[in-house]
C-alpha cells in the first residue's frame, strides 16, 4: 500500500500530452489554445469614420456656425463596405458612414446633425466648424500588426471568441480533448427506472462518474453498466482501451470474489502502478498505464469513486490541456475531525465565510463511504494527512472546494 501523495506523484509522472487538432471557430468556445494568436492586420485596417456624418477638409468648415453656414460640394458616399474613390477638393465634401472608409482628401467628420443631413441635393449646409481628425478611427489606433492578442493555454470564452473572429481566424490550433470510457461494474446494479428487486440497488456511479466528467473538457465515448462477468468485461475494456485517452471504471477493484477488474486490466497488458493507497474511504484505488492511456478503477462505493475522482481523476483531467490552479484551501474546522494514524482521511464537508471573512468548515452529518446522501449539502472535501488522534474545533483543514458549488467555473 503506498501513501497519497506517492499516488499522486506517480500519476502526475505518467500524464501525457494528448497533443492538438484543428478546430474551427464555430466549435472553439472553451477550448484551450495550443497556439499563440496575433494580429493579422493592424486595426483598425484602414482610417474609418466613428459617427455617420459628411467628410470634409477641415480647414474648408472655418467660422461655420448655425447663423452663417458653410456651403460645401458633395461629391460621393462613403458606406460601410463600400467606399467612394474620390479624392476631396476644396470645397467639397462626401457622405461617410459610420465604419465606413473615409475618402482621401478628408481630415475629419461632421456628424450629420450639424449639416443639412443626407439629402439628394449635391449642396450641403455645414453648421459647425471641424477639428482635424474628428470622429475619425486612425489605421493600426487599436492594435498593430503581429501583436500578440492571445497566448497559447488561453481558454476561449465569450470574451475572446471575438477577437478571433475579428482578424479573420477560421481554423485554429487547440489541445485535444481527452476521450474517456466510464465503466461500472457490479451485477447486482439496476437502472434507474426499472423495478428495483431484493438484494439489488440502482446504479448511481454512472450518472455521478458522468456528471463529474462534465465539469471538465472531455468526450465521454463510452459509458457503460456491466455485469462481473470476466470475459464480457474483457471484451468491453479492450475496446475502450482502444478508442479513449482514459478509462474510468467502477466497482470490482477489491477483495471480493467477484472483484475481476484488476486481473482484467492485467490480462489486457495493462501496467499496473498502484493498487491500493493508504486513505479512507477509497482504499482499493487501481492505477495503470498501456502505452499512453491511463486507467483508474475506483472502488464502487459511491463516496469512494466520488472522493477518488476529485482527488486524482479531476486535476488530471484539467491538466491533460492546461495546467489549472489547486482548489485546495485551508479552512478553520468547527467540529472535531477524526484522524488516522496511517491513512489519509477523506470525508465530504461545509465550508462558508464567517462574518469575520474567516473559512471555517465542517463535516457533514453522513459519513459513511456507502452513504447515497452523504454528498448532498457539501460544498467542499475535507482532507486530514495521517497522524495525531484528532482535529480539533478551532484547528486549520485542507479542503478541496467543488468548485461548482460556489458558481464558479470548473475550467
Ligand atoms: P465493489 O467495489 O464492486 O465491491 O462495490 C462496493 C459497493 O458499492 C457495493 O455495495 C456495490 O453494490 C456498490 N456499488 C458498486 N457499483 C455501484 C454503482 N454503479 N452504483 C451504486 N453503487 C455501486
Ligand atoms: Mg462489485
Amino acid at each position: 500500500m503506498i501513501s497519497v501523495q506517492e499516488a499522486k506523484s506517480i500519476i502526475s509522472n505518467n500524464i501525457q500530452p494528448l497533443g492538438f487538432e484543428t478546430v474551427s471557430l464555430k466549435n472553439a468556445g472553451n477550448r484551450v489554445l495550443a497556439q499563440d494568436i496575433t494580429a493579422t492586420f493592424p486595426m483598425p485596417q484602414f482610417d474609418n469614420s466613428s459617427m455617420d456624418g459628411f467628410a470634409v477638409r477641415a480647414v474648408d468648415t472655418e467660422g461655420a456656425d448655425v447663423l452663417s453656414p458653410v456651403i460645401l460640394k458633395m461629391v460621393g458616399i462613403s458606406s460601410a463596405g463600400t467606399p467612394c474613390d474620390v479624392i476631396l477638393k476644396s470645397g467639397q465634401c462626401a457622405q461617410c458612414m459610420t465604419g465606413a472608409v473615409i475618402p482621401d482628401g478628408a481630415d475629419a467628420i461632421i456628424i450629420v446633425e450639424n449639416t443639412s443631413g443626407f439629402l439628394d441635393s449635391e449642396t450641403v449646409y455645414i453648421f459647425q466648424e471641424a477639428k482635424i481628425g474628428e470622429h475619425i478611427r486612425r489605421k493600426g489606433e487599436e492594435i498593430q500588426k503581429d501583436e500578440i492578442l492571445l497566448s497559447r493555454g488561453i481558454c476561449i470564452t465569450p470574451n475572446e471568441i471575438g477577437t478571433l473572429a475579428s482578424f479573420g481566424y477560421d481554423k485554429i490550433s487547440f489541445m485535444k480533448i481527452p476521450k474517456i470510457a466510464i465503466i461500472v461494474t457490479g451485477s447486482e446494479l439496476i437502472e434507474p427506472g426499472n423495478k428495483i428487486e431484493l438484494g439489488r440497488i440502482y446504479n448511481s456511479n454512472l450518472y455521478m462518474i458522468a456528471e463529474l466528467a462534465k465539469k471538465s473538457r472531455v468526450e465521454i465515448v463510452m459509458r457503460e453498466v456491466i455485469k462481473d462477468d470476466k470475459d464480457y468485461l474483457c471484451r468491453l475494456l479492450s475496446e475502450a482501451l482502444q478508442t479513449c485517452d482514459v478509462i474510468i471504471s467502477s466497482g470490482g477493484i477489491s477483495m471480493g470474489r467477484f472483484d475481476y477488474m484488476r486481473e482484467v486490466y492485467n490480462k489486457l497488458g495493462v501496467q499496473e502502478h498502484f493498487w491500493k493507497v493508504a486513505q479512507k474511504p477509497g482504499k482499493p484505488l487501481f492505477f495503470g498505464t498501456l502505452d499512453s492511456k491511463l486507467i483508474f478503477g475506483l472502488p464502487g462505493n459511491p463516496v469512494s469513486s466520488f472522493i477518488c475522482y476529485m482527488e486524482y481523476i479531476y486535476p488530471v483531467l484539467q491538466d491533460m490541456q492546461k495546467k489549472t490552479k489547486d482548489f485546495k484551501q485551508q479552512a478553520i474546522l468547527t467540529e472535531t475531525f477524526p484522524v488516522d494514524s496511517k491513512k489519509h482521511r477523506y470525508l465530504f464537508g461545509r465550508s462558508w465565510i464567517d462574518s469575520s471573512g474567516r473559512l471555517l468548515c465542517s463535516p457533514t452529518s453522513k459519513t459513511g463511504s456507502h452513504m447515497v446522501t452523504a454528498f448532498l449539502g457539501s460544498n467542499c472535501i475535507m482532507v486530514s494527512p495521517p497522524g495525531k488522534k484528532f482535529m480539533k474545533k478551532g484547528d486549520k483543514i485542507t479542503i478541496n472546494q467543488l468548485n461548482w458549488r460556489n458558481n464558479e467555473r470548473s475550467f
